[in-house]
């Protein structure tokens, strides 16, 4: 909390669409007064010791105020440059990255009882970078799974189904293959269950997960799922298709320290500067945030008002079908407030 009774976070708008769906968020956080002042930070890449980086600049914010919401990077493409998100994922030890994806009402898919978390291991397995070439034609990818990372996300997951009263943690796994790997994490599940005696422990293969989501999602309303990092980044992608794509679904990415929220969808640069963007997934990021900082009250106001303006269906964006502008859109929210 800053001197005004407000909390400052850091807000990296982004690139492309990021500057138009940041505003979104701006105006919509003013007309519903939430106690949030803003401060936002460039991270155009900079090059140090040769490599890309963000400036420091950017860094200490984010370690000063300990929140950030972020809008898209776009990934500059070519050698030598590492992916920004990586890198702030790396700089902040952001070890968990939590999905929810839940229908909404007035943009009809084949499902409409869709209502997951899902939390992903967000540092190592096949993402560790660790390949090499055995022999011309022969190359090996390691997997790597510590007991430490997956036991930090295990214990989080369980953390955060007591924090939203959630009843039933899930493990997807695959140790039936990954005999030692998976089997490591599912070990290390079923030791971190026994701390949590009032919240029920399972285990569920992957491909299990994806058949039964893809038949009957609502099987898993009650249940948090927590899993290793490229079963979570596949797994998510799907429930974000379940509900209308990636316009639609919001993250948050949690470190020890730091937390940085996020929507999923990248900087669409064939909308950038048309007032086209839908601002939705990074207004529910906001709202994932104002439910971290445990400003419940506000993170219920800005989430009815946007649940409404989409069931209405008045105010839709192209990508939902509509014609509106963003700035419709977002006219229309803040009517609701
Ligand atoms: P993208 O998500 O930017 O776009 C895919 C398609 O979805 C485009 O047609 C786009 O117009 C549309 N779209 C995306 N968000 C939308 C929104 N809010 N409203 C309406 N339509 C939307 O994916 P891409 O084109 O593969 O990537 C573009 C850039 O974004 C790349 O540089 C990539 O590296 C980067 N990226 C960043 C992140 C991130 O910062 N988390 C995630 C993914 C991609």
């Amino acid at each position: 909390k800053n001197q005004n009774g407000n909390y400052t976070v850091t807000f990296i708008e982004g690139d492309g669409i990021g500057p138009e769906i940041s505003k979104s968020v701006k105006d919509i956080f003013a007309a519903a007064k939430a106690p949030i002042e803003w401060e936002s930070v460039d991270v155009t890449p900079i090059l140090k010791g040769g490599k890309t980086t963000i400036p420091d600049a950017a860094i200490n914010s984010v370690k000063k105020n300990l929140v950030a919401l972020k809008g898209p990077l776009a990934t500059p493409i070519g050698k030598g440059h590492v992916s920004l998100n990586l890198t702030l994922r790396r700089t902040f030890n952001l070890f968990a990255n939590v999905r929810p994806c839940r229908s909404i009402a007035g943009y009809k898919t084949a499902y409409d009882d869709v209502d997951t978390i899902l939390i992903r291991e967000n540092t190592e397995g096949e993402y560790s970078g660790i390949e090499h070439e055995v022999v011309e034609g022969v190359v090996q990818s390691i997997k790597l799974i510590t007991r430490e990372a997956s036991e930090r996300v295990l214990r989080f997951a369980f953390q955060h189904a007591e924090a939203i009263g959630q009843k039933e943690v899930r493990a997807v796994h695959k140790a039936t293959i990954m005999k030692m790997s998976d089997g490591l994490f599912l070990s290390t599940a079923r030791e971190v269950a026994k701390d949590f005696p009032h919240i029920k422990f399972s285990a569920e293969l992957l491909d299990n997960v994806c058949l039964k989501m893809t038949t009957n999602p609502n099987i898993y309303r009650d249940i948090l799922l927590v899993m290793p990092n490229l079963y979570g980044d596949i797994l998510s992608d799907m429930c974000a298709g379940l509900i209308g794509g990636l316009g639609l679904t919001p993250s948050g990415n949690i470190g020890d320290e730091c937390s940085i929220f996020e929507a999923v969808h990248g900087s669409a640069p064939d909308i950038a500067g048309m007032d086209l963007a839908n601002p939705t997934a990074l207004l529910l990021s906001s709202v994932m945030m104002l439910q971290h900082m445990g400003l419940n009250n506000h993170a219920d106001k800005i989430q009815k008002a946007i649940f409404d303006t989409l069931a209405e269906g008045r105010a839709l964006t192209k990508d939902l079908g509509g014609s509106s502008t963003r700035s419709q859109f977002t006219e229309a929210v803040i009517s609701k407030l």
